[in-house]
């Protein structure tokens, strides 16, 4: 089987995407994961940029590594500054790397316009920077900036750079889509044009996501026969990115048949991507292929019963490849078939014929028409199967509530709630203070059920979450709240609407509740009868 070589920018090119950033710690314990999964290069940074990568760069050295090898990154000398004095190449050189990767320029206008300088001195600034690090011992890869763009500008002089590069021993020379500008033909062309010109030397692809087509660049690139692929984890990068290894990866090895990870790696992939979304401190993209929740969940009645049947007749690969897995969503699009999957799912003793499959269905499409949504909140969605069935009996019963708000000149707002609530026969009656409203509804409830339900105290809300429904117009505005909770690392969401914020989020806070408990107690009864 084929093999290409991965190597990874993210610590690099995937930090100067807008809003990610990664500490020294972080991107240590991403280049570890990188490795575990078989990366062969991981790019760190650009020592000559910034203290964190020379910082990076130390650190990594007391890190054991599998088999990736780190690369530093930086660009070719100044002009007409010898090679051992630049100021970059020294940091390169400092950073104690086996792979030291040189940008280059390919551009003749660049050289012009942004270097200033003659395009006889960018040759000998291109091969004495990839010379000194060869001299060095190093492994060099050269990356040629814009070279797409050089090319179409003047193929000579674009070649020319290429052949310096060769000429001083490089390693690998990449060709780069530096402003992600080229689509996927006039690119493959061009890169079977310099596979056949550079025969001797094993060449690589980095493409940008400007024009959209950053995956499927990289992926022509190899079928043309490149050897070495850059890209970077979620697609993080410059504006709008660089190739995703995230797709790259299952697309060459399921789709291509090309290997380019460790064996039995490719199982980690979502749970990798996730990661490094969490470091990140991004939202993960869930619409992303192969890697998101959403990338195998089925919400049209047909795809739901035709999945069951046969899940290929819907979804490209088995989600377990890449580690993620198939979800069936309920909403109004369902049908019998995915309200018997959840029932399956939540344990429900339900048939297609039973008269509660047909209830649940208008029940769950009428709600969904008034504003709610089950998708986001299976919480909810479960605790209505259940009281469908008869088989959910509430925890406690509202008698009633009030929530005051007060402001008084530059004083911050105060609120408070009381509280009545039914449990069997006891009535309990509270009041609470919070930081607004719906915090102080929900500490006065707590407060009362904790009483009788010590469980209750385990479980947090984790988020809260408001929208402004304009679907129907000409009426006052739907509010819709969803409620996140979660108990010993399980979370649950749950689903509110009315005109009153109050009100949908009361109606929220009382299924997380009850769907809380419900989890917790019935765990507890589980427990005491297995003892
Ligand atoms: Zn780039």
């Amino acid at each position: 089987m084929r093999r290409v070589r991965l190597y990874d920018t993210t610590l690099r090119d995937g930090t100067q995407g807008e809003g990610v950033s990664f500490s020294v710690k972080d991107k240590i314990k991403i280049a570890q994961r990188l490795d575990e999964l078989g990366v062969d290069y991981i790019e760190g940074g650009w020592p000559g940029s910034n203290p964190k990568d020379i910082e990076f760069f130390r650190a990594i050295q007391d890190v054991p590594l599998l088999h990736a090898k780190i690369a530093a990154f930086g660009s070719t000398r100044r002009a007409n500054v010898p090679v051992e004095d630049d100021y970059n190449i020294k940091a390169l050189a400092a950073s104690n790397t086996p792979v030291v990767t040189i940008v280059g320029k390919s551009w003749d206008f660049h050289v012009t316009a942004a270097l200033r300088t003659t395009l006889e001195e960018n040759l000998r600034m291109i091969s004495d920077s990839v010379s000194y690090f060869k001299k060095l011992g190093k492994e060099v890869i050269y990356d040629a900036e814009h070279f797409f763009d050089g090319f179409k500008n003047n193929p000579d002089y674009a070649v020319d750079t290429l052949r310096v590069a060769q000429e001083a021993s490089a390693d690998c020379l990449v060709l780069c889509d530096t402003n992600g500008g080229v689509l996927t033909i006039p690119l493959q062309d061009i890169v079977e044009e310099m596979l056949a010109l550079f025969k001797n030397v094993p060449m690589g692809i980095h493409a940008h996501n400007d024009s959209g087509v950053a995956i499927a660049n990289t992926l022509v690139a190899v079928m043309a026969g490149v050897e070495h692929v850059q890209g970077t984890i979620n697609g993080y990068g410059e504006r709008c990115g660089n190739a995703n290894l995230c797709s790259v990866i299952p697309n060459l090895e399921l789709k291509m048949g090309v290997r380019c990870l460790g064996d039995g790696m490719l199982a980690n992939l979502t749970h990798l991507s996730r990661y490094v979304s969490e470091l990140a401190n991004l939202s993960h993209d869930e619409r992303q292929p192969y890697v998101g929740h959403s990338s195998f969940a089925h919400k049209g009645g047909i795809h739901v019963s035709a999945v069951q049947r046969a899940a290929q007749t819907y979804e490209h690969i088995d989600p377990e490849k890449v580690g993620n897995h198939r979800r069936v969503l309920v909403s109004e699009l369902s049908g019998r078939s995915s309200i018997l999957y959840k029932a399956t799912e939540y344990g429900l003793d339900l048939d297609k014929d039973d008269p509660h499959t047909r209830e649940i269905i208008e029940k769950l499409k009428r709600l969904e028409y008034e504003g709610y949504q089950f998708e986001a909140a299976e919480g909810s969605f479960e605790l209505l199967m259940r009281e469908a069935m008869g088989e959910h009996n509430p925890f406690f019963h509202l008698e009633g509530f009030r929530v005051i708000v007060e402001k008084k000149g530059d004083l911050p707002t105060l609120s408070e709630a009381t509280i009545k609530v039914r449990v069997g026969d006891e009535v309990v009656h509270t009041a609470a203070e919070g930081d607004g409203p719906v915090h102080a509804l929900d500490r006065a409830l707590r407060k009362a059920l904790e009483q009788i339900y010590p469980a209750l105290k385990d479980i947090r809300l984790t988020d809260f979450k408001v929208r402004v429904l304009d679907e129907k117009a000409g009426t006052a505005a739907l509010v819709r709240v969803l409620i996140e909770s979660s108990n010993d690392g399980k979370s649950w969401e749950t689903v509110g609407v009315s005109e009153n914020i109050i009100e949908a989020s009361w109606q929220a806070l009382v299924d997380s509740i009850e769907y809380g408990l419900l989890k917790t107690i019935s765990q507890k009864e589980l427990e005491v009868e297995q003892a």
